[in-house]
């Protein structure tokens, strides 16, 4: 059963240069209890989704196609495109069914205040805890996301936690009102290595104690093939790949796929230094190239057809698929 079913989604985006499509025409599901992985380069469209299902969309941006299918526990199934911003069932899931946690956690706490404070008012707004209980659920909260000395730490300001402290506490914000969604947007980007690794187990372990489906959103494949079940990868706005992480692991199948697993690959030339694997960077979304949008970094594009016509998405198995002429019946 199905969370989330995102169907043929178009976002624009009007700037001072233009209209400008961000996200075109992306087709995914999440399932309950399952983690769904959006990757791909800087600009793929892939925090535009993420932020298209949690309408939070800045205010230049519109969904100008397609529908988002969220299954609520309590409003029954709407289509979030289909809602004004500020629409009353948006704001009765926000918070109590679906949580958002970002890169950088200052941009959901606010300096002057403490964690505790921030975490207490999340858990007046999104849950029907009595007052005199909402501290000791808070405690719970930090102690859930390991947080050491809770007791203490509840009093501190942000700038009193490290980097992989605030992230925690940012996630014990978002499971204030136990939500059925997590949206993790590069939740461990900013931070080292060895805290990084300490907060996508945390992620995983929570996601698995709370039942939670999460969409996991981050530039590193490495990451999203270890924490997901199902991957989409992106590239100028689509999906060029979609298939289960173990699939995917042990097939790619289109081109941009192989070469981002490649791009990870610790391979040194003879003086030590790390090779770069993808030839050339994202085109400009102005000035998306005609036919396949990967042709003039694709080192298997095919003269006179992926320059001129757009590849069609080809169904490799039921759950597996693949947008590359390489796959079409006319290439072979
Ligand atoms: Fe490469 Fe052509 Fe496939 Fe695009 S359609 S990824 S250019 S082979």
């Amino acid at each position: 059963m199905n969370l989330v079913e995102v169907k043929d989604l178009v976002v624009r985006f009007r700037t001072d240069e233009g209209i400008v499509s961000a996200v075109n025409g992306v087709s995914f599901d999440i399932a309950v209890g399952k983690t769904m992985g959006l990757v791909g380069e800087s600009g793929c469209g892939k925090s535009v989704t993420a932020d298209a299902i949690m309408s939070i969309l800045p205010d230049n941006g519109w969904i100008e196609n397609g529908s988002i299918i969220y299954n609520s526990l309590h409003e029954g199934s709407f289509n979030v495109a289909e809602l004004g911003k500020k629409d009353k069932k948006l704001e009765l899931v926000h918070g109590k069914e679906m949580a958002m946690i970002f890169q950088e956690p200052s941009t959901s706490f606010c300096p002057v205040y403490t964690i505790g404070n921030q975490i207490i008012e999340a858990i007046a707004l999104h849950t029907n805890i009595p007052k005199d209980e909402q501290r000791e659920y808070c405690i719970e909260l930090l102690h859930k996301v390991r947080i050491s000395n809770p007791e203490q730490r509840i009093d501190e300001y942000p700038y009193q936690l490290s980097g992989g402290m605030r992230q925690r506490a940012m996630i014990a914000m978002a499971l204030a009102g136990s939500p059925r969604l997590l949206i993790a947007d590069e939740p461990t980007t900013s931070l080292d290595v060895t805290v990084q690794a300490q907060i996508l187990n945390l992620l995983l372990d929570l996601q698995q104690e709370l039942g939670m489906s999460m969409l996991m959103i981050n530039h590193n494949i490495g990451i999203i093939a270890e924490t997901t079940d199902m991957v989409g990868v992106m590239y100028l706005g689509k999906i060029v790949e979609l298939a289960p992480t173990k699939e995917l692991l042990a097939n790619p199948m289109h081109p941009y796929t192989r070469d981002l697993f490649r791009s990870i690959l610790q391979v040194t030339d003879q003086k030590g230094r790390k090779l770069a694997f993808i030839e050339g960077s994202v085109p400009d979304a102005y000035n998306i190239p005609k036919g396949c949008a990967y042709h003039p970094r694709c080192g298997q594009a095919i003269d006179g057809l992926c320059d001129t016509e757009l590849p069609v998405n080809c169904d490799i198995s039921d759950t597996h698929r693949v947008s590359c002429h390489l796959y079409n019946k006319r290439a072979q």
